[in-house]
């Protein structure tokens, strides 16, 4: 079994238990377990990448794909038609908390700018 001590690898190889709402080969998305928003899923790679900081150029296409699967979901959420944010915290600074390279999906409400 994978032991990785990442928690969202876990969560993606299933040894943390989570609301996935999409799983491919390459992608997985759950919902936070705090959530900001009536809809909030977070979208991770499975490959541990720590932050957009530590991007290898042949992750482009693999980043892209997040794009895509937060376009599916926020249709499947409902929240397309109204608007949702799409937010990669970046660094202490910018406030993440888990270094695994992931996006949030944030609808539901009216989502104010600029952020906090
Ligand atoms: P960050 O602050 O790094 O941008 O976002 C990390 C997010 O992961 C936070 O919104 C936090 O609520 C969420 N989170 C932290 N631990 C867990 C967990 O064990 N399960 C789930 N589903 N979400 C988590
Ligand atoms: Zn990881």
């Amino acid at each position: 079994m994978n032991m990785a001590p990442c928690l969202f690898c876990r969560i993606a190889g299933g040894e943390i238990s989570a609301d996935v709402v999409f799983s491919d080969e390459e992608v997985v998305a759950f919902r936070d377990i705090h959530p900001q928003a009536p809809s909030h899923v977070l979208i991770i790679p499975r490959k541990h990448i720590a932050s957009v900081t530590d991007l290898a150029d042949e992750d482009a296409e693999l980043m892209g794909r997040l794009f895509t699967v937060a376009r599916d979901l926020a249709r499947e959420e409902g929240i397309a038609g109204d608007g949702y944010r799409v937010v990669v915290n970046t660094g202490p600074g910018a406030g993440q908390s888990v270094f695994h390279v992931h996006m949030h999906l944030l609808g539901g409400r009216h989502l104010s700018w600029p952020p906090g």
